[in-house]
């Protein structure tokens, strides 16, 4: 079960956020049958945006987005508060050769472009005030510097973000997959961030330490080194979408009676696919007579 934990250390000037996303990981690859490289890409916005999710307060959707020129073409992901994450990538198959050390490159199928944080809140009680936008150019395309970057630069947070996923040759294809995220608030130690530094600088990999069973609280405190560190919030996460047969239902009796009649008609069916997810819905004859007959209720 992949897990997440919040903690903080130095009175509370420096935020600790780390997670095994192992089985989330390879639920987003099996989904979308990403090629290698993509599937290292999209697992690393993945376990960023869930990070970055469990920081930031008063939203209900977090949408992490890189728009870039690389093969990829774009990969999208998306948090909610109750630590589940759902995302996809404009072409899940390209895949250029391995870097020369034997590396997926991941900054080759990236590119350059724009990396986005949009905040969406107030669902719940059915108010939509514009999202939050910020914005940084992708300074390297590895993702985690691109996360770091941003909190430095759009959020004013210094930060240190690891992310991994290693892969493997056979099904789920994910040997393991995680990351930590550092950030350091106002007041924050100039020496305790210099040793986090050091201590980030020279860690293992952490899918390393994931594949040998490292917990989020093992990852948090190899990279915090000699920082005593306090857990405040441990949680289960997961890959989870928001679409169901009944969403796509809805969405098709929006078109309109005459619509349906004429999908009906020539059709005898509609078949929808979920974009963050890949599930795909059928709505056969009956489930169109359906629509039709609970318009004649409504009067619509
Ligand atoms: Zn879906």
């Amino acid at each position: 079960m992949d897990k997440m934990i919040h903690g903080i250390a130095a009175e509370g000037t420096v935020r600790v956020l780390a997670a095994t996303t192992t089985g989330m990981v390879a639920e987003a690859i099996r989904r979308h049958g990403t090629s290698p490289t993509v599937s290292a890409a999209l697992g690393r916005m993945l376990t960023g945006t869930l990070l970055l999710g469990s920081t930031i307060k008063d939203f209900d959707r977090l949408t992490v987005k890189v728009e870039c020129d690389g093969p990829v073409g774009a990969i999208t992901a998306e948090a909610t508060k109750e630590g589940t994450v759902r995302g996809f990538v404009k072409d899940a198959v390209a895949e250029p050769p391995l870097k020369e050390n034997g590396k997926f490159d991941v900054a080759g199928i990236v590119g350059s472009g724009t990396f986005y944080v949009i905040r969406e809140a107030g669902f719940d009680i059915g108010f939509r005030p514009e999202p939050y936008v910020g914005s940084v150019p992708i300074v390297s395309g590895e993702i985690a510097e691109d996360f770091a970057y941003y909190l430095a630069n759009s959020e004013q947070i210094p930060s240190a973000v690891m992310l991994g996923v290693l892969l493997g040759n056979t099904a789920p294809f994910v040997t393991a997959a995680g990351g930590i995220m550092i950030q350091m608030m106002p007041g924050a130690n100039e020496h305790i961030i210099t040793m986090i530094e050091d201590t980030v600088r020279h860690a293992p990999h952490v899918t390393e330490m994931i594949r040998e069973g490292a917990t989020p609280a093992d990852l948090a405190k190899m990279a915090l080194g000699i920082i005593d560190f306090e857990v405040l919030e441990e949680r289960e996460v997961s890959f989870a979408c928001t679409c169901s047969f009944e969403k796509a239902v809805a969405m098709v009796a929006g078109l309109g009676r005459k619509e349906v009649e004429a999908i009906l008609a020539e059709d005898k069916q509609a078949v929808m696919t979920c974009g963050f997810c890949n599930e795909t819905y059928r709505l056969n004859e009956n489930d169109l007579r359906q629509i039709l007959e609970n318009y004649g209720k409504d009067s619509v």
